[in-house]
């Protein structure tokens, strides 16, 4: 639907033999919520966003103990003969963890910095080269990772100060200052030796037209690969819808490498929802670089059986058991009506009879009509056909 070549143009990074930005294709990450001194439960965890579709996972690194179990985890995720590469998330204390965990260093596959929560006065710099230092020492990118709420207020101060008469509202001001400090930290890494290939930024919101704004800045400013995502986007249904339209606002118009969508799991609930949002988002933008879509009517009075709801369910449980290197799409319609015609634009499409129409269904495959079959067959005859075009 949106070739690659309307993508913004960005350098390419490789995160522990992922590939982040130029003309790879986006890539769906994630971040862990269990304590990572436990790594027994860390390990799970990555285990199942991985499996669930996340690249590239994430973990909280915020004590000495945490620093001490990164090899831990790593070595029980060998054991399970899983190698996704892992985010250290640093937020104050990262450049001593950095430095006197020389183990933790060298097996992360990149560091997230925010640049707001390095530390204060002739601190900022030290502890924030300290970090790059690590970078360079062990050939790991960073992440330079802005956020709303912890922005370096040295920068706003000063920010605030010179646009005292400019008429700027203090949110523009405030979103402008999370721009200059995401390209004045990428600068600074690059100056300090770090080249652009090993630097992703972010800049996170929680409301989408600050989001929009703040990467359309980065964006038209820098060529640094950008990771996309609100930041505390919520619970449930309201957390996807607003990931869904803040990040596929920026897709469409090009601009992000890599998305996360940070949901907040209900107690008990599973955070691989996050992940399995974040594909559906690259999925309905056309721009996953592979799986199959299944698409279906909502269904209406023409149509009071339940069964292309039943198909509908099943195919898609079935596809995303699949693990496919080509891009399908199936579409499952409850009548005639606009069956034939949706199922055309489909790879493998299916009319089901609405009320009165009998009991069979017709079958398209890559847009002519393959075969009118009984209803109860349907599901075997388009497995069969899946099973035919799909690569493994
Ligand atoms: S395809 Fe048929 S059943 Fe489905 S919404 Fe359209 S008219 Fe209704």
């Amino acid at each position: 639907m949106f070739p690659n070549t309307r993508r913004r143009k960005s350098v390419q990074v490789d995160v522990g033999g992922v590939k982040i930005g130029g003309d790879a294709p986006i890539v769906v990450q994630s971040m862990t919520n269990t304590d990572t001194c436990d790594v027994k439960a860390t390990a799970d965890q990555i285990e199942t966003l991985y499996k669930a579709g996340s690249s590239i996972v994430r973990i909280t690194v915020n004590t000495k103990e945490a620093a001490a179990a990164v090899p831990d985890i790593y070595e029980e995720l060998y054991k399970r003969g899983l190698t996704v590469p892992i985010v250290g998330d640093f937020h104050y204390n990262g450049h001593i963890l950095l430095t006197e965990y020389k183990e933790c260093a060298r097996l992360l596959a990149k560091y997230r910095i925010n640049p707001g929560n390095v530390g204060f006065g002739k601190w900022h710099d030290k502890n924030f080269l300290m970090m790059i230092d690590a970078a360079l020492e062990h050939n790991k990118p960073v992440r330079i990772g802005v956020n709303w709420g912890s922005l370096d207020q040295r920068l706003l101060t000063r920010l605030m100060d010179e646009n005292r008469d400019s008429g700027k509202s203090s949110d523009e001001i405030v979103l402008d200052a999370m721009v200059i400090s995401a390209i004045e930290s990428a600068e600074q890494a690059e100056a300090h030796g770090l080249p652009s290939n090993k630097i992703i930024l972010s800049a996170k919101v929680s409301e989408i037209d600050k989001l929009v704004r703040v990467y359309r800045s980065l964006a038209e400013k820098t060529e640094y690969a950008l990771h996309l995502g609100l930041t505390e986007a919520g619970l449930g249904t309201a957390g996807i819808i607003k990931s869904a339209i803040g990040i596929g606002i920026l897709l469409h118009e090009g601009i992000g490498d890599t998305i996360r969508v940070s949901l907040t799991p209900r107690p008990g609930g599973r955070r691989e929802e996050e992940v399995e949002v974040a594909k559906e988002i690259l999925q309905a933008m056309g721009l996953s670089a592979y799986g199959f879509e299944v698409t279906a009517c909502p269904g209406c009075g023409r149509t009071t059986s339940e069964e292309f709801q039943i198909l509908a369910a099943k195919l898609s449980d079935y596809v995303k058991s699949l693990k496919v290197k080509n891009r399908l799409k199936i579409a499952v319609m409850g009548c005639v009506v606009n069956g034939p015609g949706e199922s055309k634009y489909s790879d493998i499409g299916v009319s089901l009879p609405g009320t009165g129409e009998g009991d069979k269904c017709v079958v398209f495959f890559k847009g002519k009509k393959y075969k009118t079959v009984p209803v109860k067959e349907v599901e075997a005859v388009v497995k069969s056909l899946v099973e035919s075009v799909v690569e493994i």
